[in-house]
């Protein structure tokens, strides 16, 4: 899934193999989009961590350094509070209690095959998870408490809760939840009753279960699938196995939301298609009705946009069409829907915009001082005709004809301007 990670944070690699590191750097700034730092020793760490104490997300942590040979890297990363990942030459038994003893979110062994993208991997599901909300519903408070310090070692955040019913009542409150995790004794075979009151009304397609049940009851866990879990887990548990569990569901949410998204959105722009804006559009429309909130719709058409084509190519043609949607983007809410609905053609739906002429007027000018960069070149300028109208007809698409037939008129009476419908 796309994340949007918060521009002021970094991401820190410590490890005393240049290769590591020239490996590393690339992969990790092209996954986070973060400026990442590299130490070849614990000094140097800690000078990076003198310069930026609360900005480091992440960390990449070799577990031995020429001056830090037991881990004490680690624990120095691990006392600001960041979320780290550790590289270890090999992996023994003894290795693994060293660290696993520790509050970190992976471990990698640099010999494994790809380690690297396994890195890459790691770093980019811990930003997910940053931004993930799970429920953890138990009613054995120590339980809760264990299985809740796992989840937040994987930093997600966790909520919990000690019955069924406050379990339902959070999932409906919080409708971003994205898994739970419960046990069978939930207060009497609560965890049964949960899971199918959850599935009830949530689709594994959007809420991820997860059953623990209890030492040598097989049947417990058959119980768990067939009201609905979507994994179960035995006691005792490896925490590796427990995280990978988890994380692989979360992974699965993920990339059915991706797909979604895509499926809605327009490749060169990322503005909605015209599918998707018809189907939200009519949701916003059949509140307008109801509510009798204004609605405004507006068509924006480049003007003369063959000829940009013509005298610049296709490349910069695409750039521009990209450059007027994201000024048409900038100028309007999250909530409102902006589609390129043809090639150089936009249509948008705002709720309770009053000034309707005055913002579209002032989304002309904005693109009128658009200067798109070409090679050796006077900078290119475009206009766009707005047709817009804010009557509130039998249907969406009445109003989008109205829109359009007011564009229809900007462009008769000699582009780059507004009409109101
Ligand atoms: P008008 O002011 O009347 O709108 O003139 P116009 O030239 O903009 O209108 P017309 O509809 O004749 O031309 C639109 C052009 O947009 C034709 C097509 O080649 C171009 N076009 C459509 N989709 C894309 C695209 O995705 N990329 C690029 N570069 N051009 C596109
Ligand atoms: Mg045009
Ligand atoms: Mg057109």
């Amino acid at each position: 899934m796309t994340f949007f990670p918060d521009k002021t944070k970094r991401i820190l690699i410590v490890e005393d193999s240049e290769s590591v590191i020239a490996l590393l750097r690339p992969i990790l700034e092209s996954a986070t989009d973060l400026p990442v730092d590299s130490a070849l020793s614990l000094a140097e760490c800690n000078s990076l961590l003198d310069k930026y104490p609360k900005q480091y997300q992440i960390a990449i942590v070799d577990l031995g350094l020429p001056d830090a040979p037991d881990g004490q890297a680690v624990d120095r990363i691990l006392s600001f509070g960041i979320a780290t990942i550790v590289l270890t030459g090999s992996l023994n038994s003894s290795v693994h209690a060293r660290i696993s003893a520790k509050p970190i979110v992976d471990y990698v062994t640099k010999q494994t095959p790809g380690a690297m993208a396994i890195v890459q991997q790691s770093v980019q599901r811990t930003i997910r998870n940053m931004a993930c909300k799970v429920l953890v519903a138990d009613s054995d408070p120590a339980n809760r408490a264990y299985i809740k310090s796992i989840l937040e070692t994987q930093c997600l955040r966790v909520m919990e809760v000690d019955s069924v019913s406050a379990a339902l009542q959070t999932v409906e409150k919080y409708r971003d939840i994205a898994a739970v995790i419960t046990t069978y004794n939930l207060s009497s075979m609560g965890g049964i009753d949960l899971c199918m009151k959850l599935r009830a009304n949530f689709p594994g397609t959007k809420l991820a279960i997860m059953g623990i049940t209890g030492e040598g009851n097989d049947f417990d866990g058959v119980r768990f699938f067939k009201s609905g879990a979507d994994d179960i887990i035995r006691k005792p548990f490896l925490v590796e196995e427990f995280v990978s569990r988890i994380n692989t569901r979360l992974d699965y949410l993920d990339s059915l939301r991706t797909i979604q998204d895509q499926a809605n959105r327009d490749y060169l722009t990322k503005l909605y298609n015209r599918r998707y804006f018809m189907e939200a559009g009519n949701i916003l429309f059949g509140n307008a009705k109801r509510g009798h909130v204004e609605l405004m719709v507006a068509m924006v058409d480049i003007d003369l946009f063959k000829q940009v084509n013509d005298k610049y190519g296709h490349d910069i043609g695409d750039q521009t069409i990209v450059a007027v949607a994201r000024t048409i983007a900038g100028e309007f809410r999250s909530s409102d829907i902006i589609a390129r609905v043809g090639g150089e053609e936009f249509c948008i739906i705002a709720v309770n915009n009053k000034a309707t002429t005055e913002k579209m007027e002032r989304l002309r000018k904005q693109i009128v001082s658009l200067a798109i960069p070409i090679n050796n070149q006077e900078p290119l300028h475009v206009s766009v005709s707005i047709g817009v109208t804010s009557t509130l007809g039998e249907s969406l698409e009445e109003m989008v004809r109205l829109a359009d037939k007011a564009l229809y008129k900007a462009k008769q009476s000699g582009r780059n301007q507004v009409v109101l419908s």
